[in-house]
């Protein structure tokens, strides 16, 4: 714990929204509480914005698109590399005020996340210009064509709460590279540190090009939604969501682009190098620093027979090693769930897990028996657990849990790991364990999901976008600029 860390931070903070350049609470002067998950204590307040803050966003989005979108590409590319400064230099805060804000533990926030956030808005800027090129078409000697690329114009970015400032930034960078003007809907269980940054980044862009407005989705997210004044949404959230969405956006028409949940296979072949398949399936893909909550999260292991016993005793001996406790100590590994509406539907599937007959292989505890501290007693703590079985058609095995809890699953061929891997409505990503080039390529072609790594997890190097039920789109800066053509007759 370092002095800016929670001991520093015993008083309620409040935080605002970001409007036009000024930071507003809610009109009417609502509030929503924001509790710490690892005390279950409230530590902050936040804006429960309405139909009218939502408006006003827009209004202030409209009326700053003209300049931004008209400014030079170098002009946009210049503030962008601001922003990733502001990003470097109140890294170590905001890496604290994610962990304390949702629970992702400090060597992720600092060690990972924030160094990845200036790295993202460096890649933001120096895509601008790319995302200005056009093309030019020869239709003969008096008849050109052309295609600029230009922005949809107020894009809205509405995030999750497992990974806000990550989720924050792909959707505000690559839209405000793009020439877009944005406003950001954070979600409701972990608004502060998005909050956090409009308050620094407020000093750094132009008022009104960015927009944050925090509050409940059906309150404050719903009326973005539905305005006719949103050209575009992006949205990593819930398949639930995404529904309610589309339907709420159809009668203003706009593209949409859906980033869902899923229920990740990761296949261990028995010619696997067991010594990384082992972490890989474990602290790699699920039992994670921030407990599970990670869309792709690799919570369907399929391991093939002959290696099946061996694999459980090191999975086993692994998940003992996991440390819970303090997020903000360097020494801990796994924090907890985000909220205790959350940490309750995790649990649910313990007992759920059990019902339907499957075999506990390790965990299955939760509450304050998980922590060896009792100033941790009131928080959201799931320990890693793990079932066992052979029927992939129960809830634990179909149902995303978002938590740390996974189940494994036996299988002989490879036929047998792809029909496996492939009997869900989800298709995010998958994970093959394999020495074997042949099967490697073979599982590649052939899952249904929007990324496949093979001898790895969790890396994400291109942008991850699923299939089925796991929604469709991404965030990239072309993906925020469409393409107008024009035919020039001399
Ligand atoms: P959620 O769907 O409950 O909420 C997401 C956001 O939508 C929140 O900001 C919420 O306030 C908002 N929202 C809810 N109802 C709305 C409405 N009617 N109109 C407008 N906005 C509304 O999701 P969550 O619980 O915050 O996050 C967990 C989910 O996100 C999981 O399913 C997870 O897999 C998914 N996720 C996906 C990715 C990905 O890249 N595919 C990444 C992270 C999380």
């Amino acid at each position: 714990m370092t002095d800016s860390g929670r001991d520093a931070m015993t008083e309620l903070r409040e935080y605002s929204n970001l409007i036009g350049g000024e930071l507003r609470p809610a009109s009417g002067g609502g509030t929503l509480e924001s509790v710490d998950p690892a005390t279950g204590e409230v530590w902050a307040t936040i804006p429960r914005s309405t139909a009218e803050d939502a408006a006003a966003a827009v209004a202030a989005a409209r009326a700053a698109f003209p300049r931004w979108s008209g400014m030079p590409a170098a002009g946009r590319a210049h503030y962008l590399r601001k922003v990733a400064a502001v990003f470097a230099e109140n890294a170590r805060e905001l890496a604290e005020l994610e962990t304390r804000d949702n629970g992702r533990i400090i060597s992720e926030t600092a060690k990972r996340d924030l160094p990845g956030m200036t790295y993202l808005w460096n890649s933001a800027a120096a895509e601008c210009a790319a995302a200005v090129e056009g093309r030019s078409v020869d239709f003969g000697p008096s008849s050109l064509g052309v295609t600029r690329r230009e922005p949809y114009g107020v894009t809205l970015g509405i995030i999750p709460w497992n990974s806000p400032i990550s989720t924050f930034s792909a959707k505000a960078a690559f839209a405000l590279a793009a020439g877009n003007t944005v406003i950001i809907k954070p979600a409701e269980q972990a608004t502060a540190s998005t909050l956090r940054v409009g308050e620094l980044l407020r000093e750094v862009l132009p008022a009104g090009v960015l927009n944050i407005v925090s509050g409940l989705g059906e309150e404050a997210g719903d009326p973005l939604v539905r305005s006719r004044g949103v050209d575009k949404i992006s949205l990593t959230g819930s398949v639930h969501t995404a529904k309610i969405i589309t339907r709420a956006s159809a009668d203003s028409l706009k593209p949409l682009a859906l980033e869902l949940g899923g229920k990740s296979p990761n296949i261990v072949f028995a010619d696997a190098d067991l010594d990384k398949a082992a972490p890989g399936v474990t602290t790699q893909a699920i039992f994670t620093a921030n407990a599970g909550q990670i869309c792709y999260g690799g919570s369907r292991i399929l391991i093939q027979r002959p290696v099946y016993d061996e694999m459980i005793f090191r999975m086993k001996a692994l998940a003992e090693r996991i440390r819970l406790g303090d997020p903000m100590s360097m020494e801990t590994t796994m924090g907890p769930i985000v909220s205790r509406e959350q940490y309750e539907r995790v649990v649910s599937y313990l007992e759920i897990g059990a019902k339907e007959g499957a075999e506990l292989v390790f965990g299955g505890r939760s509450g304050a028996a998980v922590v060896d501290d009792d100033r941790y007693a009131g928080g959201y703590w799931v320990e890693p657990t793990l079932f066992a079985t052979g029927d992939n058609s129960l809830r634990i095995c179909q149902e995303e849990i978002f938590g740390p809890v996974a189940v494994v699953i036996p299988f002989d061929t490879e036929e047998e790991a792809l029909a496996l891997a492939n009997d869900s409505v989800y298709g995010l990503a998958a994970g093959v364990w394999t020495n074997s080039l042949g099967t490697a390529q073979r599982m590649f072609r052939n899952l249904e999901t929007g990324t496949v790594w093979v001898n790895t997890f969790r890396k994400v190097m291109f942008p991850l976008e699923g299939v089925k039920d796991s929604g469709y789109g991404h965030d990239s800066v072309m993906a925020y600029t469409r393409e107008k053509s024009g035919l020039f007759e001399i």
